[in-house]
This record gives C-alpha cells, structure tokens and sequence, in this order.
C-alpha cells in the first residue's frame, strides 16, 4: 500500500484540504505502507512563497509526517520523455509548442471509486483535447500526476470529489502508456453550514492558524478525520493512534460532510480536558499547576488561559459604583475574619455577602477579576492570597 499527498504549493491550505493528508497517513499506517508527499509544483505562475515550508509544517506538527518527499519540478525531463512517447503512439499531438491529447469520441472510460464502491464512467467525446506539456517545457497536472503515480507505485489516490472529471483523461494516459491505474478514492467535498463548499471565506482556516488560536494538534485530528469518515458507533473522540487502528476505505460516507467550527471548539474542550495537568502547562506555558488545574474545566482552547488568569498577575482596572464600594467594604471586613485562607472558609463568606447585601455573584467577579466570570472564585482567591486580594479591595 503506497499513497501519496499531491498539494500544488499555491497557497496555505485550509483544513479541509488538510484532511485529505490526514487520511493518506491513516490508511498507510493501518496497512504499514508508505505514505509521500508530492509537491506539484509544475503551474510556475500561480505558486506562492513559502507555501510549500508551511504544508510540511502542518504535516510535522500534527504528527503526520509523509515517509518521503517528491517534488514535481525537479523531474521535467521524466515528463517529456512520456509526451513524446503518447505522440509517437498516436494519442497525442504538437500544436503551438504545446503537447495536447485526444481520447477518441468513442472510447469508454470507467473506474470503480472506493468511496461507496460506485461506478463511474465517461465517454470520450464528452472529454475535451487536453495538454500535457506546456511549451514552457512543464507538464500539466494531469501528466505529472499520472507519470508520478505510477512511478512511485502508488496504489491509491485519495482526494477531493472534485478531481472526478479528470479521471477519464487520466485513465486514458494509463491505458495508452500500458500502465495499471491505481484504486481511485474521491473523498466527498466538505461543506459548511450554509450548505456551500467550504472556503476561507466561511471561516475555514489552516492548521497553522487554528494552532495559533490555541487548538490542540489531538482536538484538530481528530475533528478532521470525522468529516467524512465514521469508524461505526457513537464513538467520537480518538487518538490519532486509535483512528489508525479502526481506519477502514469501507467507512470513508459519500454523503458531503459538514464543518462546524462548534464541534471542533466542543473537541477542543474534551481533549484539554484529557491532557495531564502536567502537560497542559506545558501547553500554556505555565508552571502554576495550581492555576492550570482550575483553569483545565473552563478553557475551550489554550489561549483561554491568558484569558481566564489574566486577573492573577494584574490588578484589573475597574470602575465601581457608589453600591459596589459598600459591597467592597463589606467584603473587606468580613475575609478580614478569614483565619485559614481556605476554598471552603472562602465560599462560606462570599455567599454570606451576597446574601446580606443582595449581589449577584458577576458583582463580586467584577470587583476581584475586572470581568464579570471567570474561574471558580473562592478557588482562585485562595491561590491569589490573602494579601493580594487585599490589595484589590483596596480600591
Ligand atoms: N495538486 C492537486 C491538488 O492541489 C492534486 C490532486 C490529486 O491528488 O491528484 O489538489
């Protein structure tokens, strides 16, 4: 089993087409195989800096590094070397220094694709003459990926539902260089919840960015591999090691998978929550371990904790009203009688305020945090001290 990961370096990819790495790396470590990047880098002009460094980034940072690397533009010679052979035999002809191919009128062409086990077919004449090299000396996509593939073994092409319609052109490259073609799996377009392809526009953002917003690589994965992919069950939530264990082509749904960023924040949660304290301030950046345990139960992504913690290092600025200082007061004299700075001890005389002065409990967020919630109050007051808190009555 040999698949490889074929993105054009024109720009940072979203997560959705990120998936489609994700399950090249599955079904290549399910059935021990090898799994390769191929840069296809053969359109010069729409090719953007970088884009090439930031997919490997990607890929190393989730874990899911390819076995090995290929990139299209260093192999021109291979390329020209099979347009000429589909000129001499006839299935290809020059024109304007370009090398086009002709799949005759009545030529059919079918595959049976592994999502949902469906044939597909196409006539010839509903597919139009197609370049395969330019005169610029580059091949087209459809050459290089056709030559690639078959070069380099691979024995099934995973990608977008999108590139459907170049199969027949591809398959008559087959036929015609006497090559067997690979098992073709196009997986269903991902859709966002206006029912549209999802696009950056919807918010669909690169694993770059969404790491930097603070999700876990775990949360990211496990989020991707669930558009349009279902081990069975209500299980959901799996490591990366799990997911390889149940990958299976028969469980790839035909039907477009939805992406909702509301799921993935729900992920994030739930694998926040399952890293060890230890390894979440790790994560955070913290050594408070104190801080990062109570924080654990409330973050959504990690950059929550600066967030939520924020108030522990910097007095918050506030504005208080004329009632919000008798309510100062009042809290001031009673912790003040506070022998063990204890949670318990704590909790017992903010709700003896609350209750007496009639305050809801975002009254004495404000007046300790700036913000109206947060993290558990009693709890966070006996990591910031009493004389810190102090100092914040102190207004
Ligand atoms: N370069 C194509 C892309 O950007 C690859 C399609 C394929 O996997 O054959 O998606």
């Amino acid at each position: 089993m040999k698949v490889r990961f074929a993105p054009s370096p024109t720009g940072v990819p979203h997560i959705g087409n990120t998936r489609t790495a994700l399950f090249d790396y599955l079904l290549a470590r399910k059935n021990k195989g090898i799994f390769i990047l191929r840069i296809e880098d053969t359109d010069q002009k729409r090719l953007v800096e970088g884009a090439e460094e930031k997919i490997e980034e990607i890929l190393d940072w989730l874990g899911i590094s390819p076995d090995e690397k290929l990139k299209q533009s260093e192999r021109l010679d291979t390329y020209k070397k099979y347009a000429k052979e589909l000129v001499e035999k006839g299935v290809a002809y020059e024109k304007d220094g370009a090398i086009y191919v002709k799949v005759p009128d009545e030529k059919k062409l079918s595959w049976t694709d592994a999502v949902g086990n469906k044939q597909i077919s196409f006539e010839g004449k509903d597919v139009e003459d197609f370049v395969v090299l330019k005169s610029d000396g580059y091949p087209t996509y459809h050459l290089a990926s056709v030559v690639d593939d078959h070069l380099t073994e691979i024995t099934h092409v995973i990608r977008g539902e999108e590139w459907i319609s170049s199969v027949p052109k591809h398959l008559f490259i087959y036929e015609s260089l006497g090559w067997k073609p690979p098992v073709f799996v196009h997986l269903p377009v991902i859709l966002s919840t206006d029912k549209s392809k999802l696009s950056k526009r919807h918010g669909a953002k690169s694993v770059l960015e969404l790491r930097d917003e603070g999700y876990l690589k775990e949360a990211i994965i496990n989020f991707m591999a669930l558009l349009g992919w279902n081990p069975g069950g209500d299980k959901e939530v799996m490591s990366l090691e799990e997911m390889v264990n149940l990958f299976d082509l028969k469980d790839v749904n035909v039907s477009n998978p939805i992406f909702d960023i509301k799921k993935l924040d729900w992920m994030n949660g739930v694998w926040i929550r399952k890293l060890s304290v230890e390894e979440l301030a790790k994560r955070v950046g913290s050594k408070d371990l104190k801080l990062v345990e109570l924080a654990q139960s409330r973050m959504t992504t990690l950059n929550d904790f600066g967030i939520l913690t924020n108030f522990f290092y910097e007095k918050p600025k506030i504005k208080l009203d004329q009632s919000d200082r008798i309510v100062v007061e009042r809290l001031a004299k009673e912790l003040s009688n506070v022998k063990t700075w204890k949670t318990e001890e704590i909790l017992l005389v903010l709700k003896k305020v609350m209750i007496e002065e009639k305050v809801k409990m975002k009254v004495l967020y404000k007046i300790f945090t700036g913000s109206e919630s947060g993290l558990p109050l009693p709890q966070s007051l006996e990591i910031l001290g009493k004389e810190k808190t102090f100092e914040r009555l102190n207004v």
